[in-house]
């Protein structure tokens, strides 16, 4: 993989670098006039399979950028090796690079359960099965089989959701940042929204809220201060014509010391009292009660709804454990308003992702058997004596393959869930420690060597770096036979 590096400039940089060296051009003529014609390359007994696979342009393709690139390391005095099985090699490589799927499974051992770059949740193979069944072929996506009538596609989740978490109605979308803007923007656009100073909040990939509250249309009434609101705030924003109080979970950090935070119930009240409505951004919101796990609490959905919140959003690819959705709760007659707005078509979930979400929800039914049914819990409630149970009998293997190179060590660790939810809360687990050998002064560098070693494994194996260690965290190693079986072709020749 990645023998050959092409960028696209370098074909149409060809013409600058003749004219620039001249002298190089001509004592590159002899090479030049060598090199194959790609009709040739593309003839060869090699190279025709790949055509009636992928079809002759786009092996015609393959093969000019192949000569080209060849040509230019000729006009640039690099070892350009041109030979004719050297070429057809390079071009049938291109084309298994090109062929191969770009999205693929990676080992997250990055302590970091639900981790947004990774993919965040993992899905049951319930949820699999369900969208596997819809996938290929027509469904009632939006088809009501008994009256032979048009149906409604959140349809397929909702009596779930609103079952699970005591809502009256519900409504799902692409994730919960559209979720958000659908409820400003069908709530209160063009009027004011209050929101807590402490809760103004970045998540990360663009999701600022004054942000996404201008894009909804909103007027932003800032509340309070950073560290400390209270509810006469909220009542003076009410006062000055606010339509809408939004809270928000402050996901990824967490203010401490001298702090004041208005209590969902006394907001709803406030809120209620002024005739407006109060809507609670989530985040991870979960569905029941984590603690029942021996997990961080983290405020449940229904209990939001309960305090009094009119309407409340959550992520579905996070603490839910199920796939990237953004879910609304609450009042029949405000979830309705969202349901008109343009934008809910906009959002819309596709039928597998609401598949995917159904199935998991069904699971949610029996609160008992969920750590081993729904990945994501299960993974949050492993035991650390398991997690170091693996360490242990992985341990040998790696030492063995990094002889020389690192010495590998069984650690404790700490795991994150990630995503926002209880940021500041960490669960005890255990990992591989790999600590380079030799001097101390370049062992930034082998961190990075042995990281981009691990990465470049058929399937990518992602740790961390920390403290002077490459640290795999191994709290989310399900596949312990997948991992060791590459561990072989571990390629530390230059680690
Ligand atoms: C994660 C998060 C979001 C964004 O949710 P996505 O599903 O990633 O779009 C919004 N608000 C809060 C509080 C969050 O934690």
């Amino acid at each position: 993989m990645g023998q050959i590096n092409i960028s696209r400039g370098q074909a149409s940089d060809y013409p600058i670098v003749m004219r620039k060296s001249a002298k190089t051009a001509s004592s590159a003529m002899p090479l030049l006039e060598r090199l194959p014609a790609v009709e040739r390359l593309v003839a060869d007994a090699a190279v025709a399979p790949l055509s009636a696979a992928y079809g002759r342009p786009f092996v015609t393709d393959a093969a000019r950028e192949i000569v080209a690139n060849a040509r230019a390391d000729i006009l640039t005095g690099r070892d350009p090796g041109i030979e004719f099985e050297t070429l057809v090699g390079r071009i049938s490589d291109r084309i298994r690079e090109m062929m191969a799927t770009s999205l693929i499974p990676v080992f997250n051992l990055t302590g970091t359960v639900l981790h947004t770059n990774l993919g965040r949740a993992p899905l049951p193979p319930e949820a699999v099965a369900a969208m596997a069944a819809v996938a290929t072929g027509a469904s009632n996506l939006e088809y009501d089989i008994a009256t032979g009538k048009r149906g409604e596609r959140d349809d397929h989740v909702t009596g779930w959701l609103c079952r699970l978490t005591g809502a009256e109605a519900a409504l799902v979308v692409n994730n919960n940042a559209a979720a958000v803007l659908l409820l400003l923007n069908s709530l209160a656009n063009r009027k004011r929204v209050a929101v807590s100073r402490g809760e103004l909040i970045e998540i990360g990939g663009a999701f600022r809220l004054p942000d996404i509250m201008a894009r909804a249309g909103c007027k932003l009434t800032e509340v309070g201060t950073t560290n400390r609101t209270h509810g006469r705030d909220y009542a003076a924003a009410l006062d000055s014509g606010a339509t809408l109080v939004l809270k928000v979970h402050p996901s990824n950090y967490e203010v401490r010391g001298f702090t004041a935070e208005v209590q969902t119930a006394e907001l709803a009240e406030l809120a209620h009292a002024a005739g407006k409505s109060l809507a609670v951004d989530l985040g991870s919101g979960s569905l029941g009660d984590l603690s029942r796990y021996g997990l961080p609490p983290e405020p449940t959905v229904a209990e939001t709804l309960k305090a009094g919140a009119d309407l409340v959003t959550f992520s579905g690819d996070k603490l839910l454990g199920g796939p990237q959705a953004g879910i609304v709760v609450g009042k029949k007659e405000l979830i309705a308003r969202l349901r008109r707005n343009s934008m809910k078509r906009a959002f819309r979930l596709d039928k597998m992702t609401l598949a995917a979400l159904g199935a998991v929800l069904r699971l949610y039914a029996n609160p008992e058997k969920l750590p081993s049914r729904l990945p994501t819990l299960g993974l949050l409630t492993r035991e650390q004596g398991d997690i170091r149970a693996t360490a242990e009998s992985l341990q040998p293997e790696l030492a063995r393959r990094l002889e020389g190179v690192a010495a590998v060590e069984v650690s404790d660790c700490m795991s994150q869930i990630g995503s926002g939810a209880m940021p500041v809360d960490t669960l005890p687990s255990a990992g591989l420690t790999l600590i380079p050998l030799g001097s101390k002064r370049k062992r930034g560098a082998a961190l990075e060597r042995m990281a981009a070693a691990f990465r470049a494994l058929p399937q990518p194996v992602i740790g961390r770096i920390q403290d002077g260690a490459f640290v795999l965290d191994l709290r989310c190693l399900t596949d312990e036979d997948g991992f060791r079986a590459q561990l072989e072709q571990l390629d530390i020749s230059d680690a």
